[in-house]
């Protein structure tokens, strides 16, 4: 399990069950297990401080490479 974090001010913002060992280019929603503070505005994801996080694209999330950082481990 991944915990996905802003990568400006560090907050928690949701944690993914990762298949694989490859990037993090999406979040298929049916393998987010918890969100924190994600906002969405309009199709944007945002943290609570702003920063970009992805693009809602249906079933699942494409993510901005810059927006987050992560720990734990893939699957
Ligand atoms: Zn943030």
């Amino acid at each position: 399990m991944l915990t996905i974090k802003c990568s400006k001010c560090k907050t928690k913002l949701l944690k993914y069950q990762k298949l694989g060992s490859g990037k993090v280019l999406k979040c298929h929603k049916s393998r987010i297990k918890r969100t924190y503070k994600l906002e969405k505005d309009l199709e944007d994801y945002r943290c609570k401080c702003g920063n970009f996080i992805g693009r809602d694209e249906g079933s699942f999330i494409k993510m901005y490479e810059q927006g987050f950082i992560y720990t734990g481990t893939k699957e």
